[in-house]
């Protein structure tokens, strides 16, 4: 019986994994390849790139040894291997985005020219993007209505562990890390459903998610990048269902950008194509934090130290940029899809698109973040702003957000003035 090949992009594990189950029923023998493709590798900063280098090297040792690593373009390295092996197919789970559907597309057309099916079976989403469309056959476009039925549709079971013989071809050695200064989680399958399980143990997650300072939220998401667990093995154990509509946002974005891929660049709402935007002089203010704005200056830097920032101080720093410093959302998007590990174009430019008021659903432009109000309520202590902003720490408590002190910058901007012109750029494009 030929060989096939399970091709690894987006879901780095072994368990939970339907597409290595449809390829271990095609063939007990099968090659685990994964491709160091350089259009996904370049604009990847230092910290998600030695993230996934940890991820193969974890995934490796599962297949003894035995994942064949080589570097170049998938729609020639792809077809190349499977004919040296004489493979009968390859095995992928889909991928939903912009590039990895051109990238899939055009090794599938390879693929065909030589006879070998490319079956892609499953995808890293509960329900695979484009599954769930309203009554009437268009896609939803705002959160509530989409997660209602995406409850309703459902999702399947965890797929049992699969069992292949993985075959041995000499490759590439996976490559050393690049230098990197964050502090990382630990990667890989293991680390992911050992993360979870704490998790789980010590879940008050619907009290404590909007609490920075607290280790209150799970900190899976630089896994579910990665697919070292699938989401459906989260929501078999799900704690409550403030987490599951979490995993349905991640959903709702991958399904947004699936109908609309020009998004990932471009306003989802194309009347934000008219706002104004100041210059650049403030930007590398806020990429370094040092704004001036305790709670903004510890998010970024906390994206430069972990590769990870809070779910609650991403919003409140989104928004510093887009309506305080009147920058266009794409840069910062840039900046964190450089910097984070779980860097991920559908949840990221779709979460800053969600803030800039030019995405889907609520959060409309004239609802406008006051840093130093979300910084006494959500980080209600000053403990975060301390961890991350040295200069600070010698003020005890809550005046942390509201402290002048040297060696620490004052605030680059007026907040009450910048949040004017930001209501007042809003009505001038509004109709
Ligand atoms: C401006 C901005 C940019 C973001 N960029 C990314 C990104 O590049 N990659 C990314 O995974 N998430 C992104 N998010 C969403 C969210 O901030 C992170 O998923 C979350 O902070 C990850 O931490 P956690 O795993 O502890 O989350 P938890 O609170 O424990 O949530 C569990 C999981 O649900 C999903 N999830 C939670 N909130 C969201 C959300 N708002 N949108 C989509 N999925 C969500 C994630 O997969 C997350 O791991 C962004 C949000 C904003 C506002």
């Amino acid at each position: 019986m030929a060989p096939v090949i399970v091709w690894f992009r987006r879901d780095l594990r072994t368990r939970d994994h339907p597409a290595l189950l449809e390829a271990a029923e095609r063939s007990p023998h099968a090659v685990g390849l994964f491709v160091l493709d350089p259009v996904l590798l370049k604009p990847a900063g230092a910290a998600r790139v030695a993230f996934l280098f940890r991820c193969l090297r974890d995934l490796d040792a599962q297949l003894g040894g035995r994942l064949l690593v080589l570097s170049g373009r998938p729609a020639e390295v792809v077809p190349r291997v499977a004919a040296d092996i004489g493979a009968g197919s390859v095995h992928i789970s889909a991928d939903c985005g912009p590039y990895g559907r051109r990238r899939d597309a055009a090794v599938g057309r390879a693929l065909s020219e030589m006879d070998v099916e490319l079956v892609a079976t499953g995808s890293p989403y509960a329900v695979t993007p484009g599954r769930i469309l309203k009554a009437d056959g268009e896609p939803f476009k705002v959160f509530t209505p989409f997660y209602r039925a995406w409850v309703r549709h459902g999702w399947r079971a965890p797929a049992g562990k699969s069992t292949v013989e993985w075959m041995d071809v000499p490759g590439e050695e996976i490559p050393d890390d690049p230098a990197v200064d964050a502090e990382l989680p630990e990667a890989g399958e293991k680390a992911a459903l050992r993360t979870w399980r704490r998790f789980l143990d010590g879940a008050d997650y619907a009290a404590l998610r909007d609490r920075p300072d607290l280790p209150g939220t799970s900190r899976m998401s630089p896994y579910l990048r990665w697919g070292c667990v699938h989401p459906r093995t989260l929501l078999a154990e799900c704690p409550d269902d403030t987490y599951r509509a979490e995993l349905a946002w991640r959903d709702f974005y991958a399904d947004v950008l699936w109908h609309r891929p020009e998004t990932a660049r471009e306003n989802y709402d194309r009347k934000f194509d008219r706002m104004a935007y100041d210059d650049a002089s403030l930007f590398d203010a806020w990429c370094q934090g040092r704004t001036g704005f305790p709670i903004v200056d510890a998010g970024m830097r906390q994206l430069l130290a972990e590769g990870w920032m809070h779910n609650r101080v991403r919003m409140i720093v989104a928004s510093f940029l887009v309506k305080d410093l009147h920058l266009p959302w794409w840069w910062g998007a840039r900046h964190f899809m450089r910097h984070l590990v779980d860097g991920d174009l559908a949840s990221n430019q779709h979460g800053w698109q969600w803030t800039a008021g030019s995405g889907t659903d609520a959060a409309p432009y004239f609802r406008v973040f006051n840093p130093t109000t979300q910084g006494q309520k959500f980080d209600p202590n000053g403990d975060y702003v301390r961890r991350y902003v040295p200069e600070l720490r010698s003020v005890a408590g809550k005046a942390v957000h509201t402290a002048s002190v040297d060696g620490y910058p004052a605030p680059i901007v007026d907040h009450a003035h910048e949040r004017q012109v930001a209501l007042e750029r809003y009505a001038a494009i509004k109709n």
